[in-house]
């Protein structure tokens, strides 16, 4: 019998449509599965028990489908290119196949394994999979990448796709007892508290029923009108979906190309097609910032804009503790911060109110705000929170300039006319009238028993945050 060759799960924890895997299974008659937990210190501070709860549910989940295939999922905890070397030896296996991650920290991985493989003298195929189009893929006509969301997803939109791959029937026989894995991690491993919030289920079925839901539900077709919406479901909740790669980017295209006809194949209506089109223009947001990250890593660090980098930020951290809290006195800002704190997520519209409240309210560094969405988030995801978060602050690859700032009461009145969304995660606002929830209280007066009065006035703040950029681009 042929050796071995090695699977190396890394974001891709699904079966269906896993391209490294669907070449591992075609390329030989035994391919072992494995996953590397990373040390708890690595991450120390930039993510939390949402998250990771999410994980050890997903590799559960995962385990258990391997199992279902006759295999099974080895579990090792490191450095990656260290347990691939003692499993490679372990087993002889003659290859490693993975799925390529773009951020800086996955690329320096790849890398490694890549130099592993060379040294051992075997096979090393790394795929695409986690993108319908890489990073190196859409770039200018000079070949240069784009700085700006709107040329390139013009681009990115005309690049033919990808059909998706299927599910392998066979992994082969599962490793011998003698390779050892470790048991599925729990939240101990990372050294975190429990996970309070109320995250959403795990899993690859869990994950597919999510998706179709959105469609067969007219989420999907109504997505164009409704995706500001906050109050109730109004736009997929599959991020964490393909954070974890519960979900092929690749089906939710083919999925979204399907919807544009009916079940008789007659075509939807012009206005349910065009949502199709905006929904499918946000995934390439997503492609967007992964690109953004891949050709300038700085931004991990330093604004994107090089005229703002060390831009000031001073903002307090009682300030800080504030916002975090969900106890800011802004309605529309408690509710954003509460749904995330209680959930692990939040909506998007909501994600740039808070962010924007953070940073050109509060004034605080957007650093902040980011590492604390990380340490949140179920879906948090280096590139999309980052880019989001710089976007927010106005430092980041936008082309709107800084002075737009939005105004977190009319974005209320606008996009949660009726207060649904902010009574649900406000309860001590549930009886005041929805016409109040959008407009500064009288002096002195709180809304309601126990809410607190806004912390700012919002106009003064915004003459400050301009102030303070003037003043940053005066003296550079
Ligand atoms: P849908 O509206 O259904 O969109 C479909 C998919 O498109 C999303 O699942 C996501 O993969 C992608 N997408 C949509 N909008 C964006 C966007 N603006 N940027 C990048 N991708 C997008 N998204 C994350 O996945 N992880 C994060 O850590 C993250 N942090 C953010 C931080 C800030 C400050 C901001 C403003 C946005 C952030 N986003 C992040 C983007 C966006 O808010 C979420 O992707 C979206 O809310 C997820 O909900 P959904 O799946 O229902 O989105």
């Amino acid at each position: 019998m042929s050796r071995p060759v090695l699977h190396w799960f890394r974001r891709d924890l699904r079966l269906t449509d896993n391209t490294a895997l669907h070449h591992a299974a075609k390329s030989s008659a035994q391919v072992i599965p494995v996953y590397i937990l990373s040390d708890w210190k690595q991450h120390h501070g930039w993510t939390g028990p949402n998250r990771q709860q999410f994980l050890c549910g997903n590799l559960e989940s995962l385990a258990k489908n391997l199992e279902a295939l006759g295999s099974r999922l080895i579990i090792r905890c490191g450095r990656a290119d260290a347990e691939l070397e003692r499993l490679i030896r372990e087993t002889q296996a003659e290859a490693v196949y993975f799925n390529r991650d773009y951020d800086p920290y996955g690329r320096a991985m790849e890398k490694r394994v890549q130099e592993l493989c060379t040294r051992l003298d075997i096979e090393c195929h790394s795929h695409q999979d986690s993108v319908l189009h890489e990073p190196d893929a859409v770039l200018t006509g000079s070949g240069l990448p784009y700085r700006v969301y709107t040329p390139y997803s013009k681009n990115w939109l005309n690049q033919p796709k990808t059909a998706p791959h299927g599910r392998p029937r066979t992994l082969g026989p599962a490793a011998p007892a003698t390779v050892t894995s470790l048991p599925l991690p729990t939240l101990e491993h990372w050294q975190l508290p429990p996970c309070t919030a109320q995250i959403p289920a795990p899993g690859e079925r869990a994950a597919r029923e999510r998706l179709k839901h959105f469609i067969s539900s007219g989420i999907l077709h109504r997505y164009g009108q409704e995706r500001n919406l906050p109050a109730g479901q109004t736009t997929s909740m599959l991020s964490p979906d393909l954070r974890y790669g519960l979900l092929s980017i690749r089906e939710i295209y083919q999925r979204c190309q399907e919807a544009l006809v009916d079940e008789s194949g007659k075509p939807q209506p012009a206005a349910a097609q065009a949502s199709i089109q905006t929904y499918i223009k946000e995934l390439a947001w997503r492609e967007f910032y992964m690109a953004i990250l891949w050709h300038y890593p700085h931004v991990f660090e330093q604004e994107f804009a090089p005229d703002w980098v060390g831009l000031p930020w001073p903002g307090t951290d009682s300030d800080f503790q504030r916002w975090a809290t969900g106890t800011t006195g802004f309605p529309i800002v408690d509710a954003g911060m509460r749904q995330l704190l209680k959930t692990g997520l939040m909506h998007n519209r909501l994600r740039m109110i808070t962010a924007m409240f953070l940073t050109k309210d509060l004034h605080c560094d957007w650093r902040l705000g980011e590492a604390f969405f990380m340490q949140q988030l179920v879906d948090g995801e280096n590139a999309s929170n980052n880019g989001g978060w710089q976007w927010s602050a106005g430092t980041g690859a936008d082309a709107a300039p800084y002075f737009r700032i939005q105004n977190p009461w009319l974005q209320s009145a606008r996009f949660d006319p009726d207060g649904l969304y902010i009574k649900q995660w406000v309860p001590e606002l549930k009886d005041v009238p929805a016409a109040l929830l959008h407009e500064p209280p009288k002096p002195g007066l709180p809304l309601a028993k126990g809410y607190p009065l806004p912390m700012v006035d919002h106009h003064a703040e915004r003459d400050r945050c301009l102030a303070i950029f003037a003043k940053h681009k005066e003296e550079r």
